[in-house]
């Protein structure tokens, strides 16, 4: 027995040229994060349809349906693209373009699967709604925005996501990935996803003709002590049992060989699976920058900013139990394998943090297996049509069936 109901599946399988109609749509048209507007305003309209009470927060858009005595149970689904120019090769491609925050006119592309999210989030709230005599309880279908800049969730709960929507016992969030295979899902109790963070660093030198560097502070020799004391981080001060990454993703000083500058401006991207190693990176960074500064006699104090904090993905176990049961029941236990732990990073946990509810992340298969692989962010990411949308509408409506199911 599956945990839809023979009515519920015949309604997934009716519903399948829409869904892909959906999808082909919102692909067409990936939107910037923090600018969805013409992507929630489409979520907003089908919400509306299928008979939830709508409200746009924060940039997304939450649908709420209560239909009995019962939990509440919040899914939740990221709606942004990216600025990528789609290479797929695919006659749905994207050609759309979109102006950003800084006036660029920016190609724009669905590379991380979010358009896969939006419509698994609306199959699943079409089915819910449509059939009510299935479960008992609250459920609430959520569209957050920029998750690629962790901005959304952010955004949300500072317009009061709170005080505007029923506080959820538990929420559920998932994001289709290269691995599983297409038509499999991933889920793990635990951390899944490492928080991680951005630091941008200018450091000050005293300009100078090559020729006469003694009369210079050069601040490419500072920042490149910098660059190699910072392996140390990981090196010689986390233990061999955490994980930690510390990469510097950008180097930029200077503009001609023989001109020594100013000042060089350093990018850095820093993960780990655990909030109190994250920490000590951070002010690890900080402290070796300011060092190295005084170290080279730099005239003036470094700019540190912390910028792009993830949370920890962190799964429930309990919750991750009933999850990991309503898939299996489902799809089959040989659709069901291990998340593990993945190095992306993800805002979801904001949401469920905001409400002190616990919650359970897992990964849809959106690749066949054999075939090329590209992963999320490259343009050419493309995640197979199907079985990818109907399973990925699948996993999200049973893992919240499996939570609001009428007891027997
Ligand atoms: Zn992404
Ligand atoms: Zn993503």
């Amino acid at each position: 027995m599956t945990i839809l109901s023979e009515a519920m599946t015949a309604s997934l399988a009716e519903h399948r040229a829409w869904a892909e109609e959906l999808y082909l749509d919102l692909h067409r048209h990936p939107e910037l994060s923090m600018q969805e507007q013409r992507t929630r305003t489409r979520i907003a309209e089908q919400l509306t349809s299928f008979g939830y009470a709508v409200q746009e927060i924060g940039g997304g858009v939450v649908g709420v349906l209560e239909a009995g005595p019962g939990p509440t149970v919040l899914f939740r689904a990221d709606i942004d693209g990216l600025p990528v120019q789609e290479a797929t090769g695919l006659p749905y491609a994207s050609t759309h373009t979109q102006v950003d925050a800084e006036g660029t006119e920016q190609p724009t592309m669905h590379a991380c699967g979010h358009d896969v999210h939006i419509t698994a989030g609306l199959t699943a709230a079409r089915l819910l709604a449509e059939h009510r005599a299935d479960w008992s309880g609250t459920y609430v279908a959520l569209f957050q925005p920029g998750e690629e800049k962790a901005a959304g969730a952010r955004a949300m709960v500072e317009d009061g996501l709170t005080d505007k929507i029923p506080a959820p016992d538990v929420c559920l969030g998932q994001h289709v990935l290269p691995a599983p295979a297409a038509g499999k899902v991933a889920v793990s109790a635990g951390p899944v996803m490492s928080t991680a963070a951005s630091m941008r660093v200018v450091v000050h030198g005293i300009g100078s003709h090559g020729s006469m560097p003694q009369l210079s502070v050069d601040p490419v020799v500072l920042a490149a002590s910098i660059v190699l004391r910072l392996q140390t981080l990981v090196a010689r001060e986390t233990s061999p049992d955490e994980l930690a990454v510390v990469t510097v993703g950008s180097l930029q000083a200077g503009s001609a060989a023989n001109i020594i500058p100013d000042r060089a401006t350093l990018l850095l991207n820093l993960r780990a699976y655990d909030s109190g190693v994250m920490e000590q990176l951070i002010s690890g960074v900080e402290r070796i920058v300011r060092a190295e500064c005084e170290a080279s006699r730099s005239p003036q104090p470094p700019e540190i900013e912390v910028r792009d904090r993830f949370p920890l993905t962190d799964n429930d176990p309990e919750v991750t139990a009933a999850v990991r049961r309503a898939l299996t029941e489902q799809l089959g236990a040989e659709h069901v394998e291990e998340f593990g732990r993945a190095t992306g990073s993800e805002d979801f946990s904001l949401v469920p943090d905001a409400f002190g509810a616990p919650y359970c992340y897992w990964g849809v298969g959106g690749f066949a297996e054999g075939r090329e692989v590209f992963p999320n962010h490259s343009p050419r990411f493309a995640p197979d049509l199907q079985p990818t949308l109907t399973i990925a509408a699948e996993a999200a409506t049973s893992a919240v069936l499996g939570l609001l199911r009428r007891t027997v």
